[in-house]
C-alpha cells in the first residue's frame, strides 16, 4: 500500500467524522501518500480504532481522537491533541456532516441549526484552528468535502443546501485571505456515494437517482478521497478556491 507514490511522506493531516464513510476513505489515502493521520471521531472509538489499524496494518501511522467538530472547546482539544501526536496540521479535511432532511414548513429549528452548526460551523473552527499553524509554516492544504446539494440543491434538504453552498462561499473566501502564504483551500461536492448516508435514502429515490446519473451508478468513498488526496499533493499546488466535483456528471 505505502509503496504507491508517497507524496506526502511525514505530513500531518487530520480528517473530521473519519471513522466509516467518506472520511474513512480520505484518512486511507492520504495514508497511503505517506501522511500521519489524525482519525477524528464522534459516536464510535471502536470504528475510528479499527481505520487506525488498517493504516497500521498497512504500513503507515494514524491516531484516533473523539471530538465533536460543531462545538469550539472540543476543536480546541482535537488540535491540541493533534500537535502533540504528531505536530501542527499541514493538511485538514473537513468531512464531519449529517444530514436532516424534511419540507421547510415542517423544518424545525433545531433540524436547522443542527446541520447548519456540523456542516458549516464545524468547518469554521477548524479551518481558522488549522490556519494559525499553517500560517507559520507558510505551508498548509485544506480540503473540505461538499455537495453537489451546494450547487443544484433538491427540495427537502434546504438545511443541508444552505449548509453546504455556505462551504463553497467560505472556500472561495478563505482561500484568497491565505494564498500568499502558500496554504489552498478547496472544496469537493460529491454527488451520490454509497456510504451509511445514501443507505438512509427511501429505495424508490435511490433507483431514481440511479437513473439521473450519466455514469449509472452511485460512486464509492474511494473515487472522493482521490480527488481529495490530488487536491492535498504537490501536483495541485496552483489550485485555490476551487470546487472538484465528483458525482458521474449528475449535476
Ligand atoms: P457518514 O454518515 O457515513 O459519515 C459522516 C461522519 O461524520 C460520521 O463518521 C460521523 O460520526 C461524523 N460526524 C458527524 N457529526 C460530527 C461531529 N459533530 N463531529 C465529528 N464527527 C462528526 O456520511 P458520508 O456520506 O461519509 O459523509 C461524509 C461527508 O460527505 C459529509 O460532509 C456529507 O455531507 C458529505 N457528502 C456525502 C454524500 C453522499 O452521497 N454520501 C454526498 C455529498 C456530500
Amino acid at each position: 500500500m505505502m509503496a504507491e507514490a508517497a507524496t506526502l511522506t511525514g505530513r500531518v493531516a487530520l480528517v473530521t467524522g473519519a471513522g466509516k464513510g467518506i472520511g474513512r476513505a480520505c484518512a486511507l489515502a492520504l495514508a497511503n501518500a505517506g501522511a500521519r493521520v489524525v482519525v477524528n471521531y464522534r459516536g464510535s472509538v471502536a470504528a475510528a480504532q479499527a481505520v487506525v489499524a488498517e493504516i497500521a496494518a498497512s504500513g503507515g501511522q494514524a491516531h484516533a481522537i473523539g471530538a465533536d467538530v460543531s462545538q469550539a472547546a472540543e476543536v480546541e482539544r482535537l488540535f491540541a491533541e493533534t500537535t502533540a501526536a504528531f505536530g501542527p496540521v499541514e493538511i485538514l479535511v473537513n468531512n464531519a456532516g449529517i444530514t436532516r432532511d424534511g419540507l421547510l414548513l415542517r423544518m424545525s429549528e433545531e433540524d436547522w441549526d443542527a446541520v447548519v452548526t456540523t456542516n458549516l460551523k464545524s468547518v469554521f473552527l477548524c479551518t481558522k484552528a488549522a490556519m494559525r499553524g499553517m500560517l507559520r509554516a507558510k505551508w498548509g492544504r485544506i480540503v473540505t468535502i461538499a455537495s453537489v446539494a451546494g450547487i443544484n440543491p433538491n427540495k427537502g434538504q434546504a438545511n443541508y443546501a444552505a449548509a453546504k453552498a455556505g462551504i463553497i462561499a467560505f472556500t472561495k473566501a478563505s482561500a484568497r485571505e491565505v494564498a500568499s502564504r502558500n496554504i489552498t483551500i478547496n472544496a469537493v461536492a460529491p454527488g451520490f456515494i454509497e456510504t451509511d448516508m445514501t443507505a438512509a435514502l427511501p429505495a424508490e429515490m435511490r433507483a431514481a437517482a440511479d437513473t439521473m446519473i450519466p455514469l449509472e451508478r452511485f460512486g464509492r468513498p474511494d473515487e472522493v478521497a482521490a480527488a481529495v488526496a490530488f487536491l492535498a499533493s504537490p501536483g495541485a499546488s496552483y489550485i485555490t478556491g476551487q470546487v472538484l466535483v465528483v458525482d458521474g456528471a449528475l449535476a
